[in-house]
């Protein structure tokens, strides 16, 4: 357990009534203004970059995430994880990759009973470094594949529409040399722009791993060293500005979240709120982030539209 600093306590606003575990809530609701008879519809336990390998603290701790999320008080329904769910598999050879898809099935399939919603966040690709993996690229399982085998995914973006609000997982993780940037790629922005039309008017809350805005993307890492703010393109969508124009013309997407940072953020642009979830591992299982700690992300959402947002501990 950390010690909770005078700051974040002040920063937690409602932290004591709350109840262990809190951190940060915030409640939010946009769109349509919450309605008195308003309903929940759905709460979500949004956990991400939980960077889970045999070695180390990071099985303790997911482990107690996951007790912990299935232990609320107030019951979740759904798990989404928002990617960089093993340490690493971008620049790991197969024998490493193979022990990190073992222990990721066998941790969740000894800890976790709730349905989960996955997305692939980079850490999930595997050998796309191949200096490092040593992959052809030949592979049978080779990149994105490993991760829908993980998993047991068809495609490495999706929507599906559930109690009333419509869901849509993208996939920012695109290749750049060894590494990667985070964009959609063309394609599936064609798809997102068809996919929005048939949603509708149904309220739309959009998973991604990378964030496709983010405040706190500035402070990961020394980006202003130069003298300008530099946010590099592997960090927060580097096509942010096509996306936020498409959902300006679709006002019926209300929540967008994300993990990869590590740190946790709110960002409100043109009526979306933008919710960078902290992680699960908090600073790579070496306590905080900065001033973010390990938690999670509670998103209750209503069946008028709005909904409630909460960053909670699970270590505790
Ligand atoms: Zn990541």
């Amino acid at each position: 357990m950390e010690r909770i600093s005078r700051r974040e306590m002040l920063k937690g606003i409602g932290t004591a009534a709350l109840g262990a575990g809190a951190w940060l809530t915030l409640r939010t609701s946009v769109g349509a203004s919450p309605t008195p008879a308003r309903k929940r519809v759905l709460r979500i336990a949004h956990l991400t970059d939980i960077h889970l390998a045999p070695e180390g603290p990071s099985t303790q701790g997911f482990i107690r995430c996951l007790q912990f999320v299935h232990e609320m008080k107030d019951p979740v329904d759904v798990i989404f994880n928002g990617g960089d769910s093993v340490a690493d598999v971008f620049g790991q050879n197969a024998e490493r990759a193979q022990s990190l898809f073992n222990h990721w099935r066998k941790v969740l399939k000894e800890n976790c009973k709730l349905p989960v919603e996955h997305c692939v966040g980079n850490h999930d690709v595997w050998g796309w470094n191949k200096e490092r993996s040593g992959c052809t690229g030949n592979e049978p399982n080779y990149g994105k594949k490993w991760a829908l085998e993980l998993f047991e995914l068809e495609t490495p973006y999706r929507s599906f529409d559930r109690a009333g609000w419509h869901f849509i997982v993208l996939d920012c993780t695109f290749p750049q040399g060894n590494g990667y940037t985070a964009r959609l790629d063309d394609e599936q922005f064609e798809w997102l722009k068809a996919d929005l039309q048939k949603a509708g008017n149904k309220p739309t809350f959009v998973l991604s791993h990378q964030p496709i805005l983010s405040a706190s993307a500035y402070f990961d890492g020394e980006n202003e060293k130069t003298g300008n703010w530099v946010v590099p393109g592997a960090w927060m969508c580097i096509d942010a500005r096509r996306v936020v124009e498409l959902f300006y013309q679709h006002k019926n997407v209300k929540v967008c979240i994300s993990g990869h940072i590590h740190l946790y953020d709110r960002v409100d642009y043109n009526g979306v709120t933008y919710l960078c979830n902290g992680a699960v591992s908090g600073g790579w299982w070496g306590g905080n982030y900065h001033q973010t700690p390990p938690g999670i992300g509670i998103i209750d959402l209503y069946n008028d539209g709005s909904f409630e947002s909460q960053y909670l501990r699970y270590d505790r």
